[in-house]
């Protein structure tokens, strides 16, 4: 059966037509290691991983390259402002290497607790200058750059389909009052390839290179290293929306002025996850992480429950009850699995109704090879469970083939799934925990007492604590 894959290059779905039959060289834009990741930043990775899944199903051999940006990216997404990793390392008082090494594990940390799969090679900016400084020696010979006092910059005039990923209206663009625009520049849309370090100082990250010391233009990273890892031209390039208008654009500006060739055939966008106050982002300050979920008593998976949930081309509203929801749902499906696993061997008389078996398979495949439509595999999964006419050791092999996909984990024991209690009595739980840990009983008494009042017993045993409902 055909892949559709909304192309954001031609605004439309695609069959999916590979380079090489059986094969998938997919290239995904990878975190910022300045600061942790935010639940946001994952609903992108979530959707990659959906993507990768998809293609594994569907027989595909993926090699799956995901960058670590550790240098270049600018506050601004431009070129502009400080470095996000200078940025960070002042903030922590540690040193830029010290804070890329610490938030690249606990971003790989948190991947791994929301199933997310780990790419074939992570590919850190920073070890591949090599590449990146041949690529503008590359843009040099064509005669696509030109110096000014800060920088290299790529000359966007001079290739005449600019934009066409973000359909930029070039001639329309009005600059707006930028603080700090470099005068320089030739045109509105040029970007930097290469950025000088202060005269009067110097950065933490910074390389000698033929146009003067400094480091790569954040977009030149993604720019070398799918080209290094992936080829020239590959199939399917990914990140999250925000990266149509500038990031993606110039990348495939500097790609395919060097190479001369098209850079991905296929280019798919994440749309944001949301709070009320707009879209979830570090700079806000306060940010939810996967850690913050699980202190507050959810499991890593509801998150990606919630996620499957919602198609990845549409915005997504985080809210707490929203994400109570998914974990009822989520729960309740691994509980009526482990039932069907109890059961399973009682019914070994029943015959399977193998055209019920087909549809259900048929109905899975069609819906997730309709471009990632995961809110409509959830509710297969759920009718198969419903369906009467096939036993539950069917039911059990077809579940445990569509998990693939959904990486739910559905068959595993997870002995800590407590249906009845609610979040707000596990984040207490885990509370008086860490209050009895740092040796304050007075609070931990309190917290023990606000427990009882939701109706909860906290019973101490060797090596943690047991609830028990007093409920009735
Ligand atoms: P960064 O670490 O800032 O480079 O971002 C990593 C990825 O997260 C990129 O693909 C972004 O497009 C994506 N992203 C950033 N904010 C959000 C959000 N609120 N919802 C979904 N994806 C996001
Ligand atoms: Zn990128």
């Amino acid at each position: 059966m055909d892949i559709t894959l909304f192309n954001t290059l031609g605004r439309e779905k695609q069959i999916f037509k590979p380079i090489t039959q059986g094969k998938a060289g997919v290239y995904t834009c990878g975190p910022t290691v300045y600061d942790y990741q935010h639940i946001g930043n994952f609903r992108t990775f979530m959707f990659e991983d959906f993507l990768k899944r998809v293609l594994m199903y569907n027989g595909y051999d993926v090699k799956h390259i995901m960058n670590i940006t550790d240098v270049g990216h600018l506050v601004s997404d431009g070129d502009e402002g400080e470095d996000k990793m200078e940025k960070g390392s002042e903030r922590t008082g540690k040193t830029v290497w010290e804070i890329a090494e610490y938030y690249t594990k606990v971003f790989m940390d948190d991947a791994k607790l929301l199933n997310i799969l780990p790419p074939e090679k992570y590919t850190k900016a920073t070890e591949y200058i090599k590449e990146q400084v041949d690529m503008i020696k590359c843009l040099e010979e064509k005669g696509f750059i030109y110096v000014t006092s800060d920088g290299v910059y790529f000359d966007t005039s001079k290739l005449s389909d600019y934009g066409k990923l973000a359909r930029l209206d070039i001639e329309g663009l009005e600059e707006g009052s930028r603080i700090g625009f470099n005068e320089e520049k030739k045109n509105k849309t040029d970007f930097a390839v290469w950025k000088f370090s202060p005269k009067d100082g110097r950065r933490q990250m910074e390389w000698d290179s033929p146009w003067g010391k400094g480091f790569p233009g954040w977009h030149l990273e993604c720019s070398a290293m799918s080209k290094a890892t992936l080829g020239v031209t590959f199939d399917i390039h990914c990140g999250g929306i925000d990266h149509v208008p500038v990031h993606h654009t110039n990348e495939i500006a500097q790609s395919e002025a060097c190479n001369g060739a098209e850079s991905a055939h296929y280019w798919m966008h994440g749309a944001f996850l949301e709070e009320e106050t707009g879209k979830m982002s570090k700079s806000k300050g306060e940010f939810l992480r996967v850690q913050t979920l699980i202190d507050k008593g959810y499991s890593p998976l509801d998150y990606r429950y919630m996620c499957l949930g919602t198609h990845y081309r549409k915005r997504l509203l985080f809210s707490w009850d929203v994400l109570d929801s998914a974990k009822t749902a989520r729960v309740r499906l691994k509980n009526r699995i482990k039932a069907l696993k109890e059961n399973a061997a009682n019914f070994t008389n029943i015959t399977n109704d193998s055209n019920s078996v087909n549809k259900f398979k048929d109905k899975f495949l069609a819906s997730i090879n309709d471009d990632l439509n995961m809110p409509e595999a959830l509710a297969v999964v759920w009718d198969t469970l419903k369906d009467e006419s096939i036993s539950p050791a069917a039911k059990l092999e077809m579940i445990s083939e569509f998990d693939r996909v959904l990486g739910l984990d559905l068959e595993k024991a997870e002995a800590e799934i407590k249906q009845d209690v609610p979040a707000e009595v596990i984040a207490l739980v885990n509370e008086r925990i860490a209050a009895k840990k740092a040796r304050d009983f007075k609070l931990a008494d309190e917290l023990r007492d606000k427990v009882k009042s939701l109706g909860f017993e906290i019973v101490d045993v060797k090596g943690g604590v047991k609830l028990k409902s007093i409920k009735n």
